[in-house]
C-alpha cells in the first residue's frame, strides 16, 4: 500500500483539501469500536457506533424518540484540531495514493503546570518521584493518535509516533506523557503503552479507568517495536 507521512501544521504550506479529510479521518475513526462516536442522543446522552446504522436509519435515539446529533460535527472537529495542534506541536498524517488522509497523530510540548489543568489531574508529584521533574518541566504530551479501519495492521500508527517523538525530543524533551484507558477494558493505547514500558503515574479520582501513562523518550522507538505487535493500529 502506497502511503505517505506528511508533516501537517496550520501554519504551514498545506496540500488542498487536507483539513477537510483530516476532519473526516478524525470522524471515521471514532464512528467505529471501540470509540463508537457516530452519533448521539442528546436527551438521554446515549451514543451510537456506524456498527449500528442498519438500525438507525431514521436516526432517531430509539428511547427517546428524539433525533440523533453527530457525536463529533466537522465544524467542533475544526475548532478543537486548531486548539491542538499548535505552532510548536508536532502532527504527521498518514495520506493515501488518493491523497486522502487515513492516519493521524499529534502531541506537543507543554509544562506539567500547564498539562495539569488541561487534564484536570495532579501529576507533578508523581513525575517528581519518578523523573526528579519539576512543575516547570515541559514534557511531550502524546494526545492523539488514529488510523482509518481499512488501514490498520500495517505499522502506519508506529512510523507516525516515531516522527511525532523524534520532533519532541528534537526540542529538548525527556519525559512523554499520554492519557489512555486501563478500565473496563483496558484501551489498546493502554496495552500498547503499558508493553512499552510505560509508568502509570496518576489516575482520575472518580476511578472512571482514565489514567494517566509517563516514560523517557530514551529507547522508547526500540520499546515500542520490540513488544509483541499490539492491533493498536
Ligand atoms: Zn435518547
Amino acid at each position: 500500500m502506497n502511503i505517505s507521512l506528511v508533516r501537517f501544521g496550520f501554519d504551514r504550506e498545506i496540500r488542498a483539501g487536507l483539513i477537510e479529510s483530516l476532519i473526516s479521518c478524525y470522524r471515521d475513526v471514532f464512528a467505529f469500536e471501540p470509540w463508537s462516536e457516530w452519533l448521539k442522543c442528546q436527551a438521554c446522552s446515549k451514543s451510537w457506533g456506524r456498527e449500528q446504522e442498519p438500525f438507525l436509519v431514521s436516526r432517531v435515539c430509539p428511547t427517546c424518540v428524539q433525533p440523533l446529533q453527530e457525536f463529533w460535527p466537522a465544524d467542533q472537529v475544526l475548532r478543537d484540531l486548531k486548539k491542538e495542534i499548535t505552532a510548536d506541536a508536532s502532527c504527521w498524517l498518514a495520506i493515501n495514493h488518493e491523497l486522502e488522509v487515513v492516519g493521524f497523530s499529534w502531541g506537543y510540548p507543554i509544562t506539567i503546570r500547564a498539562l495539569e489543568e488541561k487534564l484536570d489531574i495532579q501529576l507533578s508529584q508523581s513525575l517528581s518521584h519518578y523523573y526528579g521533574c519539576c512543575p516547570d518541566t515541559v514534557v511531550g504530551y502524546q494526545d492523539e493518535v488514529g488510523v482509518r479501519k481499512d488501514y490498520r495492521g500495517i505499522g502506519i500508527a508506529h512510523d507516525m509516533i516515531d516522527r511525532r517523538n523524534d520532533d519532541l525530543v528534537a526540542q529538548g524533551i525527556k519525559i512523554a506523557i499520554t492519557r489512555t484507558r486501563q478500565f473496563p477494558g483496558a484501551s489498546l493505547t493502554y496495552q500498547w503503552y503499558s508493553a512499552a514500558e510505560y509508568i502509570k503515574v496518576a489516575k482520575y479520582p472518580c476511578d472512571d479507568g482514565r489514567v494517566i501513562q509517563a516514560t523517557t523518550f530514551e529507547g522508547l522507538k526500540e520499546r515500542l517495536r520490540l513488544k509483541p505487535a499490539m492491533k493498536c493500529e
